[in-house]
């Protein structure tokens, strides 16, 4: 393994995904929906698949697709990019990430992101010869720092990688807080990329606000998004890119090496869930919600301390008042000792040490299913 990727080993979602179906165990782990999105939108791929959509794409997405991912962020945030130049569709926001940070990162450049980060942000950026520098976001809380932010930009900073709604904590950046993140930006000169799949998961009234709509951002900015979290397909790996064209440009320079195209079949089909307007979206949203609050109540009554999140489909457990100390050790032990899959938050830390107690369960589960978890969980009581 060359050096740069070392430490990176196998992802825990990997690990303790395989250790549920080992032990037959509830999977509140890794992060993806137990019911599928819209039927029309799995139709609409059934029916590109039998009527021959299945060779090789255009490399930047089908126009169908880039239209209607243009149109849907007119709609829901005014913003106006064309769909020729503008809008790249790629293999998920994975590969988005990691072709963004392969084409704007140089070796030895650093890139700042809050911690606790996305896994594959630090895999990307390793990948890319760059260094990660994290700044926490505590939590309970999860207020941005907004000097720690400043202290942490040097000469050598290239790039801030912010992502909000916030995974693994839930959180959702205020419009002052993003406001402070544009301005800093702006005043260092710093290009952004902005990881928001989970966009349209925001909870009790709150407004997502894409990072790109604060003066000077527009052409500094990489925006990340995914059909997998708006429209319950992360299997379909289709995300996209919008920037300006430049920006866009770079990205699809490394794209073009990593996957070529995209799975041509979904594409038509997410374009029809994007022109499906936002009733699906809401129904989703107010159906997590509900699920979160189902969750955390249990988890509360099982005796945890519990962060409520503002958005994704995430709740973080504080587990010292039941008596562990541990996240790693506890989920290790927890499909074997109660039948229940949840990710240890310290892996999404620099430093372990900063996220040893806290524990994430996912909530994008049926409610049978989140309650099941939550009868085998009361033996911890
Ligand atoms: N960013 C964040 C914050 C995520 O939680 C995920 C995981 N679903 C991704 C990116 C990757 O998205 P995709 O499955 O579309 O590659
Ligand atoms: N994003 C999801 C999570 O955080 C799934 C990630 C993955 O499997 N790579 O759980």
């Amino acid at each position: 393994l060359a050096g740069r990727l070392s430490g990176l080993g196998t992802t825990i979602f990997a690990e303790m995904s395989r250790l549920g179906v080992e032990t037959g165990s509830v999977n509140l782990g890794q992060g993806f929906p137990d019911t599928d999105g819209p039927p029309e939108v799995a139709e609409a791929a059934v029916a590109a698949i039998r009527s021959g959509v299945n060779q090789y794409p255009p490399g930047i997405g089908v126009p169908e697709l880039r239209t209607a991912i243009a149109e849907h962020q007119e709609r829901c945030y005014g913003l106006r990019w064309d769909p020729d130049t503008e809008v790249l569709v790629t293999t998920g926001a994975t590969e988005a990430l990691a072709a963004a940070l392969l084409a704007l990162v140089e070796p030895g450049d650093e890139v700042v992101a809050l911690e606790p980060f996305y896994d594959s942000y630090a895999a990307g950026v390793a990948m890319a010869g760059g260094r990660l520098v994290p700044v926490t976001l505590e939590q309970p809380g999860c207020v941005l720092d907004l000097d720690a932010l400043r202290a942490a930009v040097t000469p050598r900073t290239r790039l801030l990688l912010i992502n909000s709604p916030h995974n693994p904590t839930g959180a959702v950046l205020t419009r002052e807080e993003l406001a402070a993140v544009a301005a800093l930006a702006v005043e260092r000169d710093l290009l952004v990329m902005t990881d928001e799949v989970y966009e349209h998961l925001v909870f009790d009234g709150r407004e997502h606000v894409p990072l790109v709509s604060f003066p000077g951002m527009r052409e500094r900015t990489v925006s990340v998004s995914s059909a997998g979290k708006s429209y319950s397909f992360t299997g379909w790996k289709i995300g996209w890119v919008t920037g300006s064209a430049e920006l866009v440009a770079a990205v699809r320079t490394a794209k073009q090496f990593l996957t070529y195209v995209s799975g041509a079949p979904f594409q038509p089909a997410v374009a029809a869930a994007l022109r499906l307007g936002n009733a699906p979206l809401v129904q989703l949203r107010d159906d997590l919600q509900a699920k979160r609050d189902r969750l955390c109540t249990g988890l509360r009554e099982v005796g945890f301390d519990v962060h409520v999140p503002a958005g994704t489909y995430f709740a973080t457990t504080d587990i010292r008042p039941l008596g562990f100390v541990d996240g790693v050790e506890f989920c290790r032990e927890l499909p074997r000792r109660c039948g229940v899959v949840a990710i240890p938050s310290q892996v999404f830390y620099a430093d372990p040490a900063r996220g040893r107690h806290l524990v994430r369960w996912a909530f994008c589960k049926r409610d049978e299913v989140l309650d099941a978890a939550l009868e085998r969980l009361s033996t911890l009581r």
